[in-house]
């Protein structure tokens, strides 16, 4: 059974009560009685005196009965006490209680204790229960002498009921008290532990309140007992566990916020190999969803070589550094670097860096050495040789020489239109190649442009036809550009157009503010395979074939740079054995359509260079 503080309190002051009663009942039962049966025995011993010197001097025999009964019976009487003479052999011979046949058949009082002693000379004190008269009573006993002779004694009697019932009386007492000591003991343990829990249930429901985490709880106690010390123990408690509480809150947030900017992913896995942390940047390299956190990392990505990382990690001092590599719907290349952390609790901290891009520019970069020092070696091939024999020829057969001058020359020239194409695509590439963006009458380039295109038109016997009209011709571009663009096409045109063909030029307006050029021509046309990659650098179709045409692969892949620093776009549409399209469009400018096609009439604040 388990009590209350209530409870407790009271079990304590009863059993303290009744301990201390009755110790206190056992103790002055006692000493009453002690106390009065000495008063008792004094005034006996008092008495006896008197009724010793009565006995010696009434002048009666020892054996006349009948006397001494006539003298001690009033005696008796009016003292209240009970007064007996005893012969030397025992025998009672007066006796003011007992009548005269009583007397007669009372036994010989020889070996009671007092009277022994008194016989013998000495006055003693006994006390014993009377079986003749029914009571406790306190017996004293003196010789009696008579002409210094000791022939008899005499003997006072006096009942102890007194000292009886005053000690019933105490325990009687003592019983009230008791009763009245409890009931008081109930109503103040009753009080005082109301109080007592009064207050530690105050206590207690701040504890309790401080536990569920409402740590701006206080007490506030007011007193210096123990409940106000637990109470101001509480209230410091609160306060530090909420300082506390406050700056790992604030840490945790800091870090979550260092961790939610990073554009590197970052992974932390348990012990056990469950993801126990994983940043917004990873979760979407990953792909993960929200609940990623709390899962097996074997559920969520099945990729051995990170498996084998994350094991380099684990197993060694080392950190554990990696690319893998991700398929699906957007192929990715992570840089992953996983660190062990043996401290409490101990896990894997990896580090994913996209490397995607990084690794597709390098690649990028690779090949393009690769193809310029491809497309340099042919050349520089044909030169070594070429001189080589030469200088064999001028001996053996000088009129093989400007056959081979000619073979270097030519080889030179496409060396030099290679690196001339290299610098205008690196020019545009790094944006040193200033763009004029101006307003420029679209028909009135063309034909200047054609002019130049003419002769060697005339002479592969292509026909050149334009159809640009004037009308509505106005657009913004770099005029230097926009005559590469289209000197790039048209001499692609000519070159992979056979005899007897046509070529076309012509614009038009697309939805409102663009305008569309397009170089039209009724060539061998390209396979679909070929046209997504046709604006790549170095890309050609047949590269035997081109190369004899002296193609650097490099001229629509600068139609397309310059088209786009303009804010334009390239196209290409091709029906093998009827020919290709070759598109570029260009942003108009807004003043064109009511303008008419002529450049003198735009707006000033239409300038603006891009
Ligand atoms: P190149 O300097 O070799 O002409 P380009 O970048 O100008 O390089 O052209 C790339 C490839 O596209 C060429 O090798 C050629 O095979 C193909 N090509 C370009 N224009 C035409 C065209 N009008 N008709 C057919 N093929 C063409």
């Amino acid at each position: 059974v388990t009590l209350g503080i209530r409870g407790k309190l009271f079990v304590a002051s009863v059993a303290l009560i009744l301990l201390s009663m009755l110790s206190a009942d056992a103790y002055l039962a006692g000493a009453v009685d002690a106390m009065l049966t000495a008063r008792i025995r004094e005034d006996l011993r008092a008495r006896l005196e008197i009724a010793l010197a009565l006995a010696e001097r009434a002048d009666i025999a020892l054996d006349d009965s009948a006397r001494w009964q006539d003298l001690l019976q009033p005696v008796g009487r009016d003292a209240g006490m009970r007064i007996s003479v005893i012969r030397a052999d025992g025998v009672l011979v007066g006796d003011s209680n007992l009548d005269a046949s009583s007397l007669q058949r009372a036994e010989n009082h020889l070996h009671r204790p007092e009277i022994e002693a008194a016989l013998s000379g000495k006055a003693t004190s006994a006390e014993r229960f009377s079986e003749t008269i029914g009571e406790r009573m306190l017996y004293m006993a003196a010789p009696l002498e008579r002409a210094g002779a000791r022939v008899g004694a005499v003997r006072l009697a006096l009942p102890l009921t007194a000292v009886d019932s005053t000690v019933r009386r105490v325990h009687h007492l003592l019983l009230i008290a008791t009763f009245i000591a409890l009931a008081v003991a109930v109503v103040t343990s009753g009080l005082m532990s109301r109080w007592a829990a009064r207050k530690a249930r105050l206590l207690a429901a701040a504890a309790k309140r401080m536990a569920e985490g409402d740590l701006s709880t206080r007490t506030d106690p007011q007193g210096s007992d123990e409940f106000s010390a637990l109470g101001r123990s509480l209230d410091t408690l609160a306060e530090s566990l909420s300082s506390t509480l406050h700056e790992l809150r604030s840490e945790r947030d800091l870090l979550g916020g260092i961790l939610d900017g990073m554009q590197e992913g970052v992974l932390l896995i348990d012990a056990s190999d469950h993801v126990a942390l994983v940043n917004p940047a990873l979760r979407e390299m990953l792909l993960l969803g929200n609940d990623a956190t709390g899962r097996s990392l074997s559920d969520l990505v099945r990729d051995p070589e990170l498996a084998a990382i994350l094991d380099r990690a684990r197993n060694s001092q080392e950190p554990g550094v990696g690319e893998i590599e991700l398929g699906g719907l957007k192929p990715r290349r992570l840089l992953v670097r996983a660190t062990a952390m043996r401290g409490e609790p101990a896990g894997i901290l990896a580090v994913f860096v996209d490397v995607t891009e990084l690794r597709r520019l390098e690649k990028l970069r690779r090949d393009f050495v690769a193809n310029v020092s491809h497309e340099l070696r042919t050349p520089v091939t044909a030169i070594r040789s070429a001189t080589e024999t030469l200088q064999d020829a001028f001996v053996r057969d000088p009129r093989a020489v400007p056959m081979f001058m000619d073979i270097i020359a030519r080889n030179a020239d496409r060396m030099h239109r290679l690196v001339e194409d290299l610098l205008d695509l690196s020019r545009i590439e790094s944006r040193e190649y200033k763009l004029t963006i101006e307003d420029l009458d679209l028909s009135h380039e063309v034909q200047s442009i054609i002019a130049l295109f003419r002769e060697r038109a005339d002479k592969k016997r292509v026909r050149l036809i334009v159809e640009v009209p004037e009308i509505r011709s106005n657009i913004r571009a770099d005029r230097r550009a926009l005559e590469q663009i289209l000197s790039n096409l048209l001499e692609n045109a000519i070159k992979y157009c056979g005899e007897n063909s046509t070529i076309a030029i012509r614009a038009r307006t697309e939805d409102g503010n663009v305008l569309k050029l397009s170089v039209e021509d009724s060539g061998p046309g390209i396979e679909a395979k070929h046209l997504p990659r046709l604006f790549e650098r170095f890309y050609r179709i047949d590269k035997g074939r081109a190369r004899d045409v002296g193609g650097t692969g490099l001229g629509l892949s600068i139609v397309k740079h310059l088209a786009e620093a303009m804010g334009g776009k390239v196209g290409v549409e091709s029906v093998v054995g009827s020919g290709s399209t070759f598109h570029v469009t260009f942003p108009r400018n807004s003043a064109s359509g009511k303008a008419g096609g002529s450049s003198q009439e735009a707006l000033p604040n239409s300038k603006a260079a891009s």
